[in-house]
């Protein structure tokens, strides 16, 4: 019978017990003790939950304080010089410092980078590497929960960070490159290999996503060079795991390796099943991952069936695995505990705990037993009821996608006619100042909201609180000269559930908390059906922020595509048509903001580019679907009405070209942190429309000078016309407090004005 087992398991807890732990022991109010005793239970508690639905084997030291990455770093011995005092005293808070920084009177110490893993939400921490870097075994976290899941009687299978990913994953702090340290890493990792062996582990898996990706020769030749090593140094057998892509042309040198088995992803990928069957040696254990780690729906048994089906005609019976297509760390826990959910939604979803049952039925049914294939007939019929049900196939829906024209995606004239006819209206000075949309969100306000929530507090109640932020925000702007002014978004928690639970075919879990990074969890909305709006989302708060004041009043929303890449999305359509529904959605609400009179509106992308696919022969595939939904959003418009968007998070330096596509009469983007850095790209590409390159770095409490944002300013007039250029924050001030944003606002207006009178000054 095929083993069941799975790559990874959320770390933080069914009821985010390890987020709780963390920030207590952080804030000082509980010691280390607790904050491990609660990581040691929760692991206890995932591998039995895990053998309970049916695992034959569990991952260990796939749980984390904060980030496996981090631990990789950590196991290596490659802490950056900075923490080097604090680890010999205090590893702990030296872990801490990395993953978070510290302040105190006698240290200061910044955290490492940190930034998304692969195509995921999920952020881990960048390691800092150099030349010179040397690296020693640490593997007390390794060996400690390998020994503490096998006292309990577990089956456990010890998983480490690959030395090819792990640098390729690093960045060095010379400009040296990091794969160049393989020599000194490799004799580490078999000592590590070893040290297992010793331990009695009989496999250990080696996470190399990066196998997945696209490889040059230099890569391509680590690689053999990292196995072979590693092979040589006889410690366990070795499952060499990849996912969230296909191996593609990497094919041949994954299965060249001299490991024990190979993981692939079967659900990202699953066209390289028979390839990959086939082309592995006949010796070696294939693990297929055909069960999502990444998206929350139930299986459908006809398409897994099928795929099973064809591996067991290509591979012996004990050298197939049957496992998820990834960690499970995407995905929540547990969704027993989702009591709420509309209609039969439920019966359609799988979380963490229910995937792994689904793999042992599918191993079970696999091997012939009948109450599995009983129990996988009715899944199957879930699955088919969730296909038919009018909450998911609307008509409407999807007869106006069908009619849609390519006009739809075009405003009506160019934006050299636009900008004049929006000249005409607005009558803004050179270099308008505006913001990216939120205002703080103050205590009281969240206060406000969360009593609302529970009921506590009646809705007019509510909405008289927000009125009055409205009217703080407005009154403020004007006051500090802002000229293109917003309504401060303070009756919005966050900018995807709230256009979610205002749209018809999103869903709301009560507890599907995914990790963001460290002790930070998103609860991504659950697109099910096909999505429309009801009615009005947006202009009731914008027009009476507008009735307050003469200034321009920006309207905003999410875009589509940001909307789709911070939701678990429905599997049985494409993404693209997905995106396109959601655009057509938001057309309505911009067509509805115009109605009311809001003559600028703001169609914020922030998620644009973490859509890239892994590989770039992807890209443009990509791009297009995604700017088009964008178009769709924005297309309706008159030539009067002003287009913004806003970008953030990324470097938009190689798809600038994409984002000119967006055809966006005006966008704000994050620049601030990099120094500017995106205006590189404005030497090789001139940007057509109206920019804002972020002059104040909203992620940071420090409040930028009138002379720093000078000269941001000046350095985006060297390769941005003056007509064209916009005066900006980074992003929205929803995490900041007021008495920051008053004085870094005050001093963003007096730098556009001093630019300003530079810029119109006679030559
Ligand atoms: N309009 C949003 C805000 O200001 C944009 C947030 C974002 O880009 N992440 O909060
Ligand atoms: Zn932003």
């Amino acid at each position: 019978m095929p083993h069941v087992t799975y790559l990874g398991f959320p770390r933080i807890g069914r009821r985010r017990e390890l987020k709780r732990a963390l920030e207590s022991f952080w804030s000082g109010e509980t010691p280390a003790a607790e904050l491990l005793a609660t990581a040691t239970d929760l692991r206890h508690r995932h591998w039995n939950l895990a053998r309970e639905a049916g695992a034959d084997s569990v991952p260990v030291n796939d749980f984390s304080l904060y980030d496996h990455v981090l631990d990789t770093a950590v196991l290596l011995d490659a802490i950056p010089e900075r923490y080097r005092a604090l680890n010999a005293t205090d590893p702990l808070a030296a872990y801490f410092a990395m993953a978070r920084g510290v302040q105190t009177d006698t240290v200061d110490l910044p955290a490492l980078e940190m930034t998304k893993w692969f195509d995921t939400n999920y952020h881990y921490l960048v390691p800092e590497l150099d030349a010179q870097q040397s690296f020693a075994a640490r593997t007390g976290k390794l060996l400690g929960e390998y020994r503490e899941a096998t006292a309990a009687g577990h089956t456990a299978r010890p998983v480490i960070l690959g030395p090819v990913s792990f640098l390729r994953l690093s960045k060095t702090t010379d400009g040296s490159d990091a794969l160049a340290l393989l020599p000194s890493i490799l004799p580490v990792y078999a000592s590590i290999l070893q040290a297992l062996a010793a331990e009695g582990a009989q496999w250990v898996q080696i996470d190399e996503p990066c196998l997945a990706l696209d490889l040059d020769d230099t890569a391509r030749a680590a690689y053999r060079t990292a196995f072979a090593a590693l092979a040589a140094a006889s410690g366990p057998r070795m499952l060499l795991a990849t996912y969230f892509a296909a191996l593609d042309d990497n094919l041949d040198l994954a299965v060249s390796l001299p490991v024990a088995g190979l993981h692939v992803d079967l659900v990202r990928a699953p066209a390289q099943l028979e390839a990959v069957a086939s082309a592995l040696p006949a010796d070696r254990v294939l693990s297929a991952g055909v069960i999502d780690g990444r998206n929350i729906w139930l299986s459908d048994p006809s398409r897994v069936m099928s795929q099973l089906r064809t591996l067991a005609s290509l591979i012996r019976d004990d050298r197939l695995w049957i496992s998820t297509s990834c960690s499970l760390l995407h995905v929540p826990i547990d969704l027993t505990g989702e009591k709420g959910l509309r209609g039969s939604l439920r019966d359609w979803l799988s979380f963490a705990r229910q995937k792994i049952g689904e793999l042992r039925l599918y191993a079970d049914g696999l091997a012939g037993d009948d109450r599995a294939l009983t129990a996988l007939t009715e899944q199957h019929e879930r699955v088919a009821a969730r296909a038919r049900s009018s909450d998911v196939v609307r008509a409407d829906v999807r007869s106006r996608l069908r009619q849609l024209t390519p006009q739809a995606a075009q405003r009506r004239s160019g934006y050299a006619n636009r900008v004049v006819a929006q000249r005409e209206r607005f009558g803004l000075p050179e270099l308008p100042t505006t913001t990216i949309g939120s205002f703080p969100q103050t205590h009281e306000l969240r206060k406000a909201r969360s009593a609302h929530r529970a009921g506590k507090l009646d809705t007019a109640s509510y909405e008289t609180v927000l009125r009055e932020e409205i009217e703080r925000a407005v009154r403020f702007q004007e006051a500090i000269d802002i000229d293109v002014l917003v309504h401060g978004e303070p009756e919005r928690n966050d900018m995807v559930e709230y256009f979610g639970e205002q749209l018809d075919g999103y869903a709301f879990t009560a507890n599907g908390w995914v990790q963001s990074y460290g002790s930070r969890c998103v609860k991504p909305p659950v697109i099910y059906g096909d999505v429309a709006r009801p009615e009005p989302m947006t202009v009731r708060w914008s027009a009476y922020a507008q009735s307050l004041t003469r200034r321009p009043m920006k309207g905003m929303l999410t875009g589509p595509v940001t909307m789709l890449q911070w939701s678990f999305v429905r599997d049985d359509l494409p993404r693209e048509e997905v995106c396109q529904q959601i655009a057509l959605a938001l057309r309505d609400e911009v067509h509805d903001l115009e109605a009311a009179g809001i003559g600028i509106i703001q169609i914020d992308e922030p998620a644009l580019r973490e859509g890239l696919p892994l590989r770039r022969g992807e890209w443009a595939s990509y791009l297009a679907w995604a700017v088009h939904a964008f178009r769709i959003a924005a297309g309706g418009v008159s030539d009067a009405t002003q287009i913004h968007t806003h970008m953030c998070y990324s470097e938009f330096n190689d798809i600038i070209e994409s984002v000119a596509a967006m055809d966006a009469d005006v966008i704000s983007i994050e620049t601030s942190r990099s120094r500017m850095e995106l205006l590189d790209a404005f030497t090789r590409f001139r940007y057509p429309n109206g920019i804002g390159p972020g002059v104040y770095d909203i992620h940071s409490p420090r409040v930028p000078s009138e002379e720093e944002m000078v000269f941001l300013l000046t350095r985006a007039l060297d390769v941005l016309r003056p007509d064209q250029l916009w005066v900006n924050p980074d992003c929205g001030l929803k995490t900041r407090g007021w008495p920051e944003v008053e004085a870094a606002l005050t001093a963003m207006v007096a730098a556009a004005a001093r630019l300003r009178e530079r810029v119109e000054a006679p030559a």
